[in-house]
């Protein structure tokens, strides 16, 4: 039996269908089009979505987990459960640096989980996030356990996670790094800077070598200034590179964020959350990785000020690109959906509502609040009266 959403403002790339209407059968779209060029058939699971926003679900390539769920280990099968809430469709479970003995025995955990995951949002694979990162840059990870990217190390991870790895954050600076990225692209892992504190050259270098995306921009990377423009320098100004962006409202200055998005363009904006492992939940002190976490309702912190992560989803990003920014919905869905589908190759079957693409779905009430989910044609949260 075909499902259909009803009369909603269906946001294609190119335009908004108001009212339209959006079929899906099995895991796909079907059809889009006006309501009033369709007969709904009687054996239809028919939907009133009347007045709402239908978008490509949101899709997260860094979040480290949410509610006091870690991607990290064996809450990951919660992380996959609860993402729907927050209209996330598909997402990358992303780590954090640990001691060598625990890390191996995290990710194993997560393999399993993914080998038969629940129902829930799709897990696209896992990003390593550390140790591979430069000491100077550290933010919330631990340095007296980072060591620089091999080989040997890229074999192992996929080693220990039956080759799920898709995503790879380092800093091509340390030790031989930058010689890795052809590797990475090899076995398929896109190669990422990140918590870099590379020279404008260097980062070239890997740019031209393939590095292909920078892990959120501006924070823990070289900064831009006019005689030596670092890593962030070298992401403004190369076009091929995508730059992650953290739209919490705390982690960039709306001024930087617009910088970003006049300097590369919408098509090479890619929103994420980078949500902490207690994002969403109350003020308190929680641990995370061997160190003490502060939430103040707004913003999880070490005990120094630092930022450790997000305490907002990718929705709050959203829903700030349009309030903060001014984005269209359709400006501010292509940073949410159809760059991170492209920037880990599945942009010809996710992150835009098209005819053939996979049935992942957002609808969104009049403030932009996710009513319902929809995973490859799956119902997988409904708040929709
Ligand atoms: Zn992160």
């Amino acid at each position: 039996m075909s499902t259909i959403l009803l009369g909603g403002k269906i946001c294609t790339p190119e335009k908004v269908l108001d009212p339209g209407i959006l079929v899906i059968n099995n895991k796909s779209i079907d059809l889009i089009q006006n309501t009033s060029e369709y007969i709904v058939p009687k054996t239809a699971n028919v939907l009133d979505t009347s007045g709402c926003w239908i978008l490509p679900g949101f899709i997260d390539i860094h979040m480290h987990g949410l509610l006091g769920y870690e991607c990290m280990g064996p809450n990951l099968d919660q992380v996959i459960k609860n993402l729907p809430k927050y209209g996330v469709t598909s997402f990358m479970a992303t780590t954090m640096t640990r001691p060598k003995k625990e890390t191996n025995s995290l990710i194993s955990h997560m393999a399993s989980i993914l080998s038969d995951p629940p129902v829930g949002a799709r897990c696209l694979g896992v990003h390593i996030e550390g140790p591979h990162l430069s000491p100077e840059r550290a933010g919330v990870a631990n340095p007296k356990w980072f060591s620089p990217l091999t080989t040997n190390e890229v074999d192992w991870l996929q080693n220990i996670t039956n080759g799920l790895v898709r995503m790879l954050t380092f800093a091509p600076e340390e030790g031989n790094a930058l010689d890795v990225i052809p590797y990475l692209i090899d076995n398929n892992i896109v190669p990422v800077i990140g918590h870099s504190n590379a020279s404008y050259e260097l980062t070239k270098e890997a740019i031209a070598l393939g590095l292909s995306q920078a892990t959120h921009t501006f924070n823990a990377m070289s900064p831009l200034h006019h005689r030596d423009p670092g890593v962030t320098g070298a992401v403004l100004a190369c076009h091929s590179i995508v730059a992650q962006l953290i739209c919490d409202g705390h982690h960039v200055h709306p001024g930087a964020m617009q910088v970003l998005l006049n300097a590369k363009g919408i098509s090479k904006v890619c929103l994420i959350s980078d949500a902490a492992p207690f994002a969403e939940l109350p003020s308190g002190k929680y641990h995370w990785a061997g160190q003490d976490i502060y939430i103040d309702g707004k913003t999880t912190r070490l005990s120094d000020g630092t930022l450790a992560g997000s305490h907002a989803l990718i929705d709050t990003g959203f829903r700030n690109l349009i309030n903060l920014l001014n984005l269209n919905i359709l400006e501010a869905s292509q940073c949410t959906s159809m760059v991170p589908a492209q920037s880990v190759g599945l942009g010809t079957s996710k992150g835009q509502l098209l005819p053939g693409y996979d049935a992942d779905i957002v609808v969104l009430d009049e403030h932009y609040r996710p009513l319902l989910t929809i995973v490859e044609g799956k119902i997988v949260y409904q708040a929709l009266e």
